[in-house]
């Protein structure tokens, strides 16, 4: 499934026929002025001519994002329940990338592959150094990630090591390097001017502790499923000291 993110809200599309893009996507009369974010595993695009029938929509203002879990492709294949999705997916992104669309890799931290963030921030600066962005995202506990909360769920200060040394390869390396869907005070400081107020207005809340936190107008907060779970660590931010 692909979903359709824009300026107007959220749309889901179950298949992407050839003609979707000129149905769809390119429609100006809708959608003249509007940026597509459009959230897809990637694996159609292994299909070359699937790629170009996208690239000719000519969208003045898309971006396809991708998630890739893991540089070790039976882990990304196991955590996204398809065999040979990795080599798709990434012979996908490299297909968008010959017709010069633009490519974000989405990467969701959880216990099942926190451990590889590094590995796999040195396989996209090794591999995909032309992406447009990426971005590291905390877990959102809707739909598979709820249902496996137990094998998923991890607090985001157990993997701090990982996701500074892994954002620290790509930033350093001039990649547009984003952190999604983590709240400030459990983030390493040093990553706060990478840090994005990502969760969007109608799902995003914050707790009682948040009262007087001083950094409160920056962090994202949390979403309201976030209520399943949620970090040991939330402590209000009294002294702004953040690095930029
Ligand atoms: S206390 Fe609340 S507002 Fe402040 S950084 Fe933590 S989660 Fe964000």
């Amino acid at each position: 499934m692909v979903s359709i993110e824009t300026t107007r809200g959220s749309y889901a599309l179950d298949v992407l026929p050839p003609t979707w893009g000129t149905k769809r996507v390119s429609d100006h009369r809708c959608l003249p002025t509007t940026a597509l974010h459009i959230l897809s595993n990637g694996r159609r695009f292994v299909e070359p001519d699937f790629a170009q029938a996208y690239a000719s929509i000519s969208h003045h203002d898309s971006m396809v994002g991708i998630p890739i879990y893991s540089s070790i492709s039976q882990i990304h294949d196991y955590i996204v329940q398809a065999d040979g999705a990795f080599d798709e997916t990434v012979r996908g992104i490299l297909n968008l990338k010959a017709q010069r669309q633009r490519v974000e890799i989405r990467v969701v931290v959880h216990r099942q592959n926190y451990k590889g963030l590094v590995d796999l921030a040195e396989f996209i600066a090794r591999n995909l150094t032309f992406v447009d962005q990426v971005v590291l995202m905390g877990l959102e506990m809707t739909g598979f990630a709820k249902a496996n909360l137990l094998e998923l769920w991890i607090d985001p200060v157990e993997y701090q090591r990982e996701l500074y040394a892994a954002a620290s390869i790509l930033d350093d390396l001039g990649i547009r390097t984003s952190i999604y869907n983590h709240q400030l005070c459990t983030i390493d400081r040093r990553l706060w001017p990478l840090a994005v107020k990502s969760i969007s207005d109608w799902k995003n809340e914050y707790r009682p502790e948040c009262a007087p936190c001083v950094v409160k107008d920056r962090c994202g907060g949390f979403f309201e499923t976030g209520r399943l779970r949620q970090s040991g660590h939330i402590s209000p931010v009294l002294v702004d000291g953040a690095l930029s």
